[in-house]
């Protein structure tokens, strides 16, 4: 299996140029997914005592499998969360893949770790965090989520003994994201939410805190607020949940896994002020740092406190903390043991183009939301639901019913023209569908948007 014969060079040289071309494609096809029936009956089984041979695999995959997927970076891909990195960082994500260091420990991948850590400095400098603070690239928002969050829970267990078998409690928003609610069940504890979905303000959460039980107050931990809602681009007032977690004693984090890019963006960075007294953040470099899939990352204020709680040991791994390998161990703050050095690719991309670039991306994102906003607001058709927030944009077609908003995102995807879908606002105890824009490319155009308001006449 590890021969390497004539074959596999040419096939390098066929691979090679595949990703060269996904690469500086500029008109990427909207791929469509088919169903699992449709695809087995392109594709065949593949897994065979003999081997089908690299060549058919690699044929369909080109041919079937890839188309079949959508090329996130489409510059008409405009929902969900989209992603659109740099071809610097894709190009140099072959590159990590070919090194295949292991990013655990620094005796291992030290080179690495070091360019890892070089991207790492200037996102926690983002954060406005003092001296000391730092982080680890991690698969996405939800590990470093989960990780922040057993960092936290574990600094509280540790402060007093009847904690060790409390039930932990965290409080959060509904407009929170959908990992802070499921990592809690990872780690088997209850989560309070503010009923808001637009911005969390520190008078809700101290109202939240004074409706506790006396019983309930012992066992919360921490406060979760979000640096960019992921529906709708909201960041929750963080100076002042700041600053009542600090009265109360609380952990507080800033999941910005969406909006942490926007950090680096003048014309916004006011918005989170209050995120320098965070005890860890979530950025997502795979959102809006142009960095390829998978890469998050999750900052600490005292990264002591983190190593605390996620150091393993085993007695196969004492070599890794001797004196003689002694370094920074990403494994030590977060919940992965062996990792790849994802933050590579950020590394080469920000070493290429220079932090300025970034922030010209950035705020490009954030303009076209408002560019966008102006034209709905001159359109008989569609009307604004809030105002652009960060590169989000909530809007609503007149008269239009849910099942006509998802027929609207059916049809553009299957002609291949664009990737738009709807979400949902409370309004009360009521849902209202709406459509949802949210801006990553730099390359959409203002005549994409244009276009895309025009199918929905
Ligand atoms: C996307 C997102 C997450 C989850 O991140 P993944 O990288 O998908 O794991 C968490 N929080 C917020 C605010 C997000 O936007």
């Amino acid at each position: 299996m590890h021969n390497l014969d004539i074959d596999l060079v040419e096939m390098s040289l066929d691979v090679i140029k595949f990703a060269i071309n996904r690469i500086t494609d500029n008109d990427p096809q909207l791929g469509f997914p088919k169903k699992e029936s449709e695809l087995f009956e392109l594709v065949g089984e593949t897994i065979t005592p003999e081997g089908i041979t690299g060549e058919k695999a690699f044929a369909l995959f080109r041919d079937v499998l890839i188309k079949a997927s959508v090329p996130i970076n489409h510059p008409r891909h405009l929902a969900f969360v989209p992603a659109s990195p740099t071809r610097a960082a894709v190009m140099f994500d072959l590159v990590t893949s070919a090194a295949n260091v292991h990013g655990a420990f620094w005796l291992e991948g030290a080179g690495c770790i070091f360019a890892e850590n070089q991207a790492m400095k200037w996102l926690v400098s983002l954060t406005g965090l003092p001296a000391g603070a730092f982080g680890v690239f991690t698969s996405g928002g939800t590990e470093a989520n989960l990780s922040a969050m057993v960092a936290a829970r574990e600094n509280w267990r540790a402060k007093d003994e009847p904690r060790k078998t409390m039930r932990g409690i965290v409080i959060t928003a509904i407009s929170a994201h959908s990992s802070v609610r499921a990592m809690a069940k990872v780690i088997d504890v209850d989560v309070i939410s503010v009923q808001t979905e637009d911005r969390f303000e520190a008078a809700q959460l101290d109202e939240a805190i004074k409706n506790l039980s006396p019983e309930d107050r012992e066992r919360v931990f921490a406060v979760i607020a979000t640096g960019g809602t992921t529906n709708a681009g909201i960041i929750d007032d963080l100076n002042g949940i700041a600053d009542i977690c600090k009265r109360e004693n609380l952990w507080f984090h800033v999941d910005a896994a969406y909006g942490g890019g926007a950090l680096a963006a003048s014309s916004v960075r006011h918005l989170f002020n209050g995120i320098e007294k965070a005890d860890s953040i979530t950025i997502d470099p795979h959102k809006w740092l142009f960095s390829p899939y998978d890469c998050g990352a999750v900052i600490y204020r005292d990264p002591e406190i983190a190593k605390a709680a996620h150091s393993q040991e085993g007695s196969y791994l004492d070599i890794f903390s001797d004196e003689g390998a002694q370094g920074f161990n990403p494994t030590d703050y977060q919940i992965q043991l062996t990792r790849r050095v994802r933050g590579l690719p950020l590394w080469f991309s920000l070493a290429m183009h220079g932090t300025r670039r970034y922030e010209q991306a950035i705020e490009r994102g954030i303009e076209l939301a408002q560019i966008a906003g102006n034209l709905i607001a001159e359109s008989a058709h569609v009307e604004l639901v809030r105002e652009p927030s960060l590169s989000c944009i909530l809007f609503r077609r007149l008269g239009w019913l849910p099942e006509d908003y998802r027929n609207w995102t059916y049809k553009n995807h299957k002609e291949g023209f664009a990737l738009v879908a709807p979400t949902k606002v409370r309004h009360g105890s009521e849902f209202e569908t709406v459509a949802r824009l949210c801006f990553i490319n730099p390359d959409t155009t203002v005549e994409d948007i244009k276009a895309i308001l025009e199918t929905m006449k």
